[in-house]
């Protein structure tokens, strides 16, 4: 089995396993529906269902943490549901909600107000900022901490009835205002909200805060291990004080991993949003986006995806992760998996004079240079080609291994051509090459013995479809841009750059999202969007060789 290397979590679970604690090991992904995941969440996709898989009596969960019903929608949660299958995971039973528990919470609260551990506080936000204090003061105990449960009660109750303004009451944990966890001094629990959410519709206008409603959650779905982001470890004295004041049995540990940063990449969704927003990029999905939806777009393989989660581990360490290390999974991947097809993106014509004008060959070619499994394509070969404009010069030194004036070269998969004469237009670029083809060399070496080193690729001028490229580049010049002060002078003009070419005719039912190599040019699939029969789009999807 393909089992993910071992890491400090996987140390933690196997002790709980062999010391008993646990019989058995439940995690859960707990995404936001506020946006589309990115490769971040993938690292933590990777981590919990890999888990599940990798351990046996092992699940994981998909719980949508949605509890802050004006930025959520349910597009995002269908979003989020088909990258995570994508990814190639199987959460346990029917996806969960936050909102699932909101009538166990509201009790869970209840039950806190009535020990004397939660009170209605009536200060308005900007007091609420002032008691809390700071890193180097302590707070000061809001005038409301002492209402009688009684008082509390009715209140809170009331503020579910929908008797009160938004922000002008929330109920709080009564922990410690001089507290040096700042999560710690009477942190908000509930607020009042209404708004329409996307799950429970108008039925609340109270919703608990994250804090409060993801380890109840947790030990409602029985979790054993809550992995999340080292951003939430001040969060975890909190976690585990609101599982220690309520009677439920289940006490699952909350253990932080360190996030996933990626070189020229954004990884919040609030600021890939902004993208969107700023017309940037087209969409969640554009095939520039860390989205896991762009990069399927793109034409990464979800195994790709995977395999670099897993070779980049898990660790408490903050770092930032190469791109190079990204692509280089992709390509890995693509060029053991991805057929081989040709496509010429900036093209001139290649007209073969000693080729007989009415007859046209159907060449074989093999998908697979490596993987005879993959099978073989037809290449129709006819009088007129189409070369790439970079492929034919008039004089080149001894480096220049393609087609030059009065030498050879041999056409990939087909037969072997010199360049006898070539047509300019008015500018002086090349329109035409003239060349003759040796009839005796398909599939084998001249007979005489003639050495010839080149190979280009070549589309047949006949059959071929015209198509459309979309060759990407990161979308930031700068390393970490999240640290930029103004997105604008980060990026990368020429993220996007389209050719308009040929491709070779069986690509004409090219399967979208599904990569090729286009020999000589790079990996590309067909855009799962604007990609039709009438005209086809490709997107690169990574070039051959690394680039930065
Ligand atoms: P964002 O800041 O992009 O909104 P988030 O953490 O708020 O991210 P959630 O939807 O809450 O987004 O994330 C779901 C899970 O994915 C959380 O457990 C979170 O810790 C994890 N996650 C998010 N970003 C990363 C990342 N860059 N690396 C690893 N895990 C991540
Ligand atoms: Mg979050
Ligand atoms: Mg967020």
């Amino acid at each position: 089995v393909d089992t993910s290397p071992s890491n400090f979590i996987r140390n933690i679970i196997d002790d709980d396993l062999n010391t008993g604690k646990h019989q058995s090991i439940q995690t859960r992904f707990p995404p936001e529906p506020n946006g589309y995941l990115h490769i971040g969440h993938a690292k933590s996709i990777c981590l919990n269902f890999g888990i599940a898989e990798d351990y046996p009596n092992a699940a994981c969960n998909l719980r949508f943490d949605d509890t802050n019903p004006l930025k959520e929608d349910v597009d995002y949660v269908h979003a989020i549901e088909k990258d995570v299958s994508w990814l190639g995971f199987k959460w346990q039973g029917e996806v969960r909600y936050s909102s699932n528990y909101f009538e166990q919470l509201y009790s869970y609260a209840v039950e806190l107000i009535e020990t004397g551990k939660a009170y209605v506080c009536e200060l308005n936000a900007e007091q609420t900022r002032e008691y809390r204090g700071s890193l180097t003061s302590a707070g000061k105990d809001s005038p409301f901490r002492d209402r009688s449960v009684e008082e509390n009660l009715d209140l809170f109750a009331r503020m579910r009835a929908g008797e009160f303004a938004e922000g002008s009451m929330m109920l709080r944990a009564k922990i410690d205002m001089a507290s040096p966890n700042m999560k710690m001094r009477d942190p908000v629990i509930y607020r009042i909200r209404f708004a329409h959410h996307h799950q429970t519709a108008d039925k609340w206008c109270i919703y608990p805060m994250y804090d409060f409603t993801h380890c109840i959650s947790d030990a409602i779905e029985g979790i054993t291990h809550s992995l999340c982001t080292l951003e939430f470890e001040d969060h975890r004295p909190l976690y585990d004080w609101v599982l220690a004041n309520i009677s439920i049995a289940a006490k699952p540990r909350q253990i932080e991993f360190s996030r996933l940063n990626l070189q020229y990449t954004l990884t919040s969704k609030r600021k890939l949003a902004a993208l969107i927003e700023e017309n940037i990029v087209t969409g969640w999905d554009d095939p520039r986006m860390p989205t896991i939806s762009g990069m399927r777009r793109r034409g990464y393989p979800a195994a790709s995806l995977r395999e670099f989660s897993k070779r980049i581990g898990v660790t408490k360490q903050e770092n930032t992760v190469e791109l190079a290390s990204l692509e280089a999974c992709v390509r890995e991947d693509l060029e053991a998996n991805g057929p081989r097809a040709m496509a010429v993106l900036d093209p001139i014509k290649v007209i073969i004079t000693n080729y007989d004008e009415a007859k046209s060959e159907q060449l074989v070619a093999p998908c697979h240079p490596k993987d005879e499994s993959m099978g073989t394509r037809i290449v129709p070969f006819s009088r007129e080609l189409y070369i790439d404009r970079a492929d034919f010069k008039e004089v080149g030194n001894k480096q220049y291994k393609r087609l030059k004036l009065n030498k050879e070269v041999r056409l990939r998969n087909a037969y072997v051509i010199r360049a006898d004469d070539f047509k300019t237009d008015a500018e002086g670029n090349i329109t035409e090459v003239h060349c003759t083809y040796d009839a005796g060399t398909l599939g084998k070496n001249p007979e005489d013995g003639r050495k010839v080193k080149g190979v280009i690729h070549w589309v047949d001028a006949k059959t071929n479809k015209p198509a459309e490229f979309r060759i990407y580049d990161r979308l930031f010049l700068v390393d970490n841009p999240a640290a930029e002060e103004s997105i604008d002078s980060a990026l990368n003009a020429q993220s996007l750059t389209v050719q308009k070419g040929f491709v070779e005719v069986s690509l004409a039912d090219a399967v979208a999202e599904k990569a090729y190599q286009f020999e000589r040019e790079g990996y590309f699939c067909a855009d799962n969007t604007d990609s039709t029969a009438e005209h086809l789009v490709f997107n690169r999807t990574v070039a051959l060789r690394a680039t930065f």
